[in-house]
Formats: C-alpha cells, sequence, structure tokens
C-alpha cells in the first residue's frame, strides 16, 4: 500500500537500510572502540534471531512465561460516557511484569544466550528497563548488571529493590549529575571493557543500529496480535490506533503491525505543564533533527545544541529523542504526532481506573487522553489504544502529587 510516495507492502524488510538508516535519521554514530561489537550483534541479530528455532523458541517464551497473548479489551463504559466512538485497549499491561518492555528484554536476552555470552548489561533512569531486564536474565540465567545514578537509587526503591531480588546487579553511578545521562555513560564504558562476555541490552528503540531495529521487531508482536484480535472481534479494522511516545518501543511495535493499513495513526507525547523548553518532553513535537546516544533523530536541544532538559509526569516518557523511526514516521507523514498534558493525562487515568477497572501506567494514560478527546470529537468510528503498562508503579505519585477525586 502507498502512502505519498513510500510504498509500505515489504516495509519490514525495507527500513531500516543496511547502515540502520529510516532516510536521514538512525545509523551508528558511535566511538571506533565501539564498532566491533555493534558489528557483532548485528550479525547475530541477522543469523540468529531470523532462524527458525531462535523464532520457536522465543513464541514458546511468549505465551508460557510471558502469558501472551494479551487481550484486546472494548472500553464500553468508558465509550459511552464520551459518545458514539467505541475505544478499545490493547493490555500490555497485563504482560509479566506489567509492561511492553519485557518482549524487547526476552528476545535480547535470547539473542545473549544464542550468542554464548554470560552476562547482559543496560542502564536504567526510572528503573523500569532495569526491572525487565533483570526478569529476563533470571529467566535465562544471565548475570545482569544495570547501571544507575545514585539519585535516581534513592527516588526509586521499589524499583532497585525489584532488582535485586530478581539478582541483578545495581551498580550505582555517583559522578556529575549522577542521573539517567551518567548512567548510560557509564554502562556504555563498562560495556566497551566487557564486550566479549556480554551484551549490551538497550531499553527502547533508540540508540545505534542495530538497537531501533531490533527492539522494533521485538515489539512487533503487540501491533501483529492487536490487528488480528482486533479484526476477530469486529470484522474490520480500527480506523485509529494510538500510543504513547517516549524512547517509542511500545509505538514502534504496534504501528508496525499496522503500517500498511488504511489505518490512521497517532503517537502521544508528554506536554507535561506546557510547550515551554523544560516543561515537556514532546520531542517529536518541539524538537529538530540532530544526534545524541549514538543515532540522528529529532531532538530537543538547549542553547548550546547540548539534549535539553525535559520533563514529564511520567518518568518513561522523560527522554529528549524519539527513535529514528518515528521521526521518519513523521517526515512523511505516515504517523501524526500530537500531545497531552499532564492534566489530561491524569484525567484518563481515573477515567480508566473508575469506568473500566483498569489502573493504567501514566505513561500509556497520554495515549487514552488523545483516545478520549477525539472520542468528544467524533461522531462516529473506532479507536485502538496500546495500553502500554499497568499504574501499581504511579499510585502513590499521583496520590500525592494529584490528590483523589470524588467522582
Ligand atoms: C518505559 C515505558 C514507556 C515508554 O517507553 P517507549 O519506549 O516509548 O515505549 C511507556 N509505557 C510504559 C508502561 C513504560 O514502562
Amino acid at each position: 500500500m502507498k502512502f505519498g510516495s513510500i510504498d509500505f507492502d515489504n516495509y519490514l524488510k525495507d527500513y531500516p537500510n543496511k547502515e540502520g538508516f529510516f532516510g536521514p535519521y538512525g545509523g551508528a554514530f558511535i566511538p571506533e572502540e565501539l564498532k566491533a561489537p555493534m558489528a557483532e550483534i548485528t550479525e547475530a541479530y541477522f543469523k540468529i534471531a531470523k532462524s527458525r528455532k531462535f523464532i520457536a523458541e522465543l513464541r514458546r517464551i511468549r505465551k508460557e512465561f510471558q502469558g501472551r497473548p494479551t487481550p484486546v479489551s472494548h472500553l464500553e463504559r468508558l465509550s459511552n460516557s464520551l459518545g458514539n466512538v467505541q475505544i478499545y485497549a490493547k493490555r500490555e499491561d497485563l504482560n509479566h511484569s506489567g509492561a511492553h518492555k519485557l518482549n524487547h528484554c526476552m528476545g535480547e536476552a535470547l539473542l545473549a544466550k544464542y550468542m554464548g555470552k554470560k552476562k547482559i548489561i543496560a542502564e536504567t533512569g526510572a528503573g523500569q528497563h532495569g526491572v525487565a531486564l533483570a526478569t529476563a536474565a533470571a529467566y535465562f540465567g544471565l548475570e545482569c548488571d544495570i547501571y544507575m545514578g545514585s539519585v535516581d537509587i534513592k527516588k526509586q526503591a521499589p524499583n532497585v529493590a525489584r532488582m535485586k531480588i530478581l539478582g541483578a546487579r545495581v551498580v550505582e553511578v555517583t559522578h556529575g549529575l549522577a542521573t539517567l545521562k551518567e548512567a548510560v555513560d557509564s554502562a556504555f564504558e563498562a560495556y566497551m571493557k566487557e564486550y566479549k562476555d556480554c551484551i549490551y541490552c538497550i531499553g527502547s528503540v533508540v540508540g545505534p543500529h542495530p538497537f531501533p531495529m531490533m527492539v522494533r521487531d521485538f515489539q512487533h508482536v503487540v501491533g501483529e496480535e492487536a490487528r488480528e484480535q482486533f479484526l476477530e472481534m469486529t470484522g474490520e479494522l480500527p480506523d485509529t490506533i494510538i500510543a504513547c511516545v517516549g524512547g517509542g518501543s511500545n509505538a514502534a511495535g504496534f504501528f508496525s503491525g499496522f503500517i500498511n493499513d488504511p489505518v490512521e495513526i497517532i503517537g502521544v507525547e508528554p506536554l507535561g505543564r506546557g510547550p515551554k523548553l523544560g516543561d515537556h518532553a514532546a520531542s517529536l513535537s518541539y524538537g529538530s533533527e540532530g544526534i545524541m546516544h549514538g543515532f540522528n533523530s529529532i531532538m530537543l536541544k538547549d542553547e548550546n545544541g547540548d539534549p535539553a532538559p525535559v520533563y514529564s509526569v511520567a518518568s518513561g516518557l522523560d527522554y529528549p529523542s524519539s527513535g529514528p523511526e518515528h521521526a521518519y514516521w513523521k517526515d512523511l507523514g505516515r504517523v501524526k504526532y500530537d500531545v497531552a498534558d499532564d492534566e489530561a493525562t491524569i484525567d484518563a487515568f481515573y477515567k480508566l481506573s473508575r469506568m473500566e477497572g483498569i489502573i493504567p501506567a501514566i505513561e500509556s494514560s497520554h495515549a487514552l487522553a488523545h483516545a478520549i478527546k477525539l472520542a468528544k470529537e467524533r461522531d462516529h468510528g473506532s479507536i485502538l489504544v496500546n495500553l502500554s503498562g499497568r499504574g501499581d508503579k504511579d499510585m502513590d505519585y499521583v496520590i500525592e502529587h494529584f490528590g483523589i477525586p470524588e467522582k
């Protein structure tokens, strides 16, 4: 199917190209020492992860351990309260460990095992990626080192405890501001020293090639399942699909299942407190082209051209760029990117909890907030939202900062 000048019939095979580019975006802008380890992962990915044995094993794990397929739910009471538009949710909150992140962590860890590696390494900010990766490491019997800034370690005590209970080593990073950026630097430094025995596992569709491609492909199961389930439930495709976009992994997996269909696709970024730089993390909506963390994409920059400070009520969306494929989809016009602010997001969080009995992650509540907005504006149609995770992790924060509404 053609959208503009691009034919999407073989999209997943055609993109990225050999060098990891989606149009002008992506690539691998890395120090010389990292080129060999990245090439090793790329080669292993094409040789191993595309083999029938690997695919069959991952499929079995998804079913028996992760609890896939996760269902699609019709949000009937919520839909009826808004008008005629029918809203549905793909329930990644029911994926083991409570979010979509385990989909790519299990893929990356299985690849590590096939490559004969003993250890997986990553950084984490809020701890969600660290917990998912520690879960995968425990399942496969791999060592796991998670680099985390000391500021984040103090803020995210429950996730630190989870990682330790799961057997991971949480390595405290104390230099600089001691948050995510320093943790990324330290994790890459460790990886360069240890790469013979380990692989680096990134937490979203970001970083140098092959990660944006690999993570998208491991998340593709979300879109593939959702498409089939929605067709079976309703006999047709949804008119519109929506996901939240931080780095962009849940959205990339979900969208890629519908990329060749006549379906409107919308990614929702966090507008936070408003459009002023520093008050949000809506990188695709307000950013410009630039290179950070080894890839070219659209990013939010400060006056020196460095990654700008960002804010989001959802710690999982708090990132000054997004995956290169999203930047490309935006340029092509294949995906529209819009925003939801804190207020609309918290409202959606409570609406879903009270009308459907589902407490969503604040990240996912951004996507839901936009679905609610469209359902009020339109007089018919269907919307399928990717509910990327459950909100148990966010309950204390929401109550402390926003209180509990009466109704
Ligand atoms: C981490 C996280 C996100 C954001 O990450 P993406 O790579 O943009 O998907 C969204 N939802 C949940 C529940 C998360 O934990």
